[in-house]
C-alpha cells in the first residue's frame, strides 16, 4: 500500500500525512475517565465526541463514554452556552455522574465560548461538580489535551487547608491502566502514601462481570483531588506531559514538585524508585530489587539479538523517550526518534540520551508525521519499528517487524492491561522486542539456518 512513498524529502509546513497524533479533546476525554464517577463532556458538535469515543474504545477494547453539547448551526453562530447548560442539567438528571469534565473543541474555541463564565452561571446540584479545560485542537495534540484536563481538575478542585496529609501527589502522565497499576504496586511496595491523578485502572481494564457499570469503581476520587493541595510534594512522571500539572498545583497550593522521565527501562525506573525512597525513607524491599535483577538478567540474555539493531521509534513524546532509553540500554541504535506532538523538550532530551550512549547521526524530530518517517527509512533502512498501529503499513511496505507500544494500538489486544513502566514493564518491552527480532529471523532466514535453539 505504501510501496510508492518517495525517497526525496520535501519540506512541508501546511500538510501532515499520517500525523502520529490526534486532537486535544481525545486526550482530555481520556484524562477525565481517570476520575471516579466522572462523565467527560465535549463542548462542540456530536461528531467530535463520537470520533474520540471510538478512537479510545478501539485502543482499550472497553466502552468509552462521553457526552456532547451537540452544536447545531445556531450554536455555531451564537455560541454554545445554552447548549452546555441544558446538557449539564440533562446529564445530572439522566446519568447521575458526580462530576462533569468539559473540554472544548475546534468549533467552540473558534467562536470563543467562555466556559469559565458559562459554568459559574449553571445551576449545579449540591455535591456535584462541573470543571473545564480548553483544548483547541489546532494546537498541540492529544497529549496536550490530556495535560490540560489534568491541570483543569487541579485548578478547579485542589485546595490547601494548611494541614499536611503526608502524601505524595503523583501525576503519572499518559499511560495504560496496566501502567497505572504498576505505579500503585511499586508505591505500595515502597510504603509511599500517595494520591495519583488521573488513574484509569479499574475503569478501562475492568473484569467481566456480566453487568454494565457506567461508572466503575476506579478513578481518582474528588476528595483525593481536593487533597492534592495538602500533599507534601508532587512527582511528575514524564516531563512534557506531567510537569505543567505539577506547576499548576504549585501555583495554586504551593506544593513543591519533582519532574522525572517516565520510569521505562533500568535507569529511569531506578530514578523513580530512588525518588520514592527519598520520600518514604524506607529501604527498597527485596521484591523490587529482585524484579530489577530479573530484568538485568533478561537484558544480558537477549543482548546478542538486540545489540546493534537499528530501530525507528515513534509516538507520544514521553513514551518515545522512555522506549528510546530502554533500546539504548539494550545496545540498539535508535536511528529515527519521532513524535507528532510539538515541544522543544523532546529533541533536547533525546539528543542528551544519544550523546550519553555515543550514538551519532540519529534523526530526532518533534511535530513530525509518519510519512516523513517512512521517507527517512527509504533512504536508510532500519531493522525494526516500535510504535502504535499507524506505522503498520510502513512496516509492511518495508518488510520489517513492528513492535506495538504506546498509543494507539488498535489492531491488537491485551496491551492496555500490561505495563511498559517499572521493571515489570521493562520485561514486557524486552520480550516484545526480542521475540519480534527472532520471529523475523525464523521466517526470513534460509532453510538451512532454521534452528530449534537460537
Ligand atoms: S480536530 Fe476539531 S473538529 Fe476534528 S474531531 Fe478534533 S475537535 Fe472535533
Amino acid at each position: 500500500m505504501l510501496n510508492y512513498t518517495p525517497k526525496e524529502v520535501v519540506e512541508r509546513e501546511a500538510l501532515k500525512i499520517n500525523p502520529c497524533k490526534t486532537c486535544q479533546p481525545a486526550g482530555a476525554l481520556y484524562a477525565a475517565l481517570g476520575v471516579n464517577r466522572c462523565l467527560p463532556h465535549s463542548h462542540g458538535s456530536q461528531g467530535c465526541v463520537a470520533f474520540h469515543r471510538m478512537f479510545l474504545t478501539r485502543h482499550f477494547k472497553e466502552p468509552v463514554m462521553g457526552s456532547s453539547s451537540s452544536f447545531t448551526e445556531g450554536s455555531s453562530v451564537f455560541g454554545g452556552g445554552s447548549n452546555l447548560k441544558t446538557a449539564a442539567k440533562n446529564i445530572f438528571d439522566l446519568y447521575d455522574p458526580r462530576i462533569i469534565a468539559v473540554h472544548t473543541t475546534c468549533l467552540s474555541e473558534t467562536i470563543g465560548d467562555d466556559l469559565g463564565s458559562i459554568i459559574t452561571e449553571m445551576d449545579i446540584p449540591e455535591g456535584k461538580y462541573v470543571v473545564h479545560c480548553n483544548t483547541p485542537s489546532y494546537k498541540g495534540s492529544h497529549v496536550t489535551g490530556f495535560t490540560n484536563m489534568v491541570s483543569g481538575f487541579v485548578n478547579y478542585l485542589s485546595r490547601k487547608t494548611g494541614t499536611s496529609n503526608g502524601k505524595l501527589c503523583v501525576f503519572p502522565g499518559w499511560g495504560n491502566p496496566g501502567d497505572y497499576r504498576e505505579y500503585k504496586k511499586l508505591m505500595k511496595a515502597m510504603k509511599v502514601p500517595f494520591s495519583m491523578l488521573p488513574d484509569t485502572s479499574g475503569v478501562l481494564d475492568g473484569a467481566m462481570t456480566g453487568k454494565y457499570e457506567m461508572y466503575p469503581d476506579g478513578g481518582t476520587t474528588i476528595e483525593e483531588i481536593e487533597g492534592l493541595g495538602d500533599c507534601i510534594s508532587s512527582l511528575a512522571l514524564g516531563i512534557q506531559t506531567s510537569e505543567p500539572s505539577a506547576v499548576a498545583l504549585k501555583k495554586k497550593c504551593g506544593v513543591d514538585y519533582n519532574a522525572i522521565p517516565l520510569p521505562m527501562g533500568i535507569e529511569n525506573t531506578d530514578k523513580f524508585i530512588m525518588t520514592l525512597q527519598q520520600f518514604s525513607k524506607e529501604d527498597v524491599p527485596f521484591e523490587v530489587e529482585e524484579e530489577r535483577g530479573q530484568l538485568v538478567d533478561m537484558m544480558v540474555d537477549i543482548h546478542p539479538y538486540t545489540y546493534g539493531k537499528k530501530v525507528a521509534i515513534y509516538g507520544d513524546p514521553d513514551t518515545v523517550l522512555g522506549i528510546t532509553q530502554f533500546c539504548l540500554e539494550l545496545g540498539m541504535i535508535p536511528k529515527y526518534v519521532i513524535t507528532g506532538t510539538p515541544g522543544v523538550q523532546f529533541k533536547a532530551a533525546a539528543e542528551a540520551m544519544m550523546e550519553k550512549f555515543g550514538i551519532e547521526d540519529s534523526v530526532i524530530k518533534a511535530e513530525a508525521d509518519l510519512f516523513y518517517l517512512h521517507q527517512l527509512m527509504k533512504n536508510e533502512p532500519v531493522d525494526i519499528m516500535i510504535g502504535g498501529t499507524h506505522g503498520k503499513h510502513i512496516a509492511r511496505a518495508e518488510g520489517i517487524p513492528l513492535v506495538r507500544m504506546g498509543f494507539p494500538v488498535i489492531d491488537r489486544y491485551i496491551h492496555s492491561y500490561m505495563p511498559l513502566v517499572g521493571y515489570k514493564g521493562g520485561m514486557r518491552m524486552a520480550e516484545l522486542i526480542v521475540n519480534a527480532i527472532m520471529d523475523y529471523q525464523d521466517s526470513h532466514c534460509e532453510e538451512k539456518d532454521v534452528e530449534m535453539v537460537m
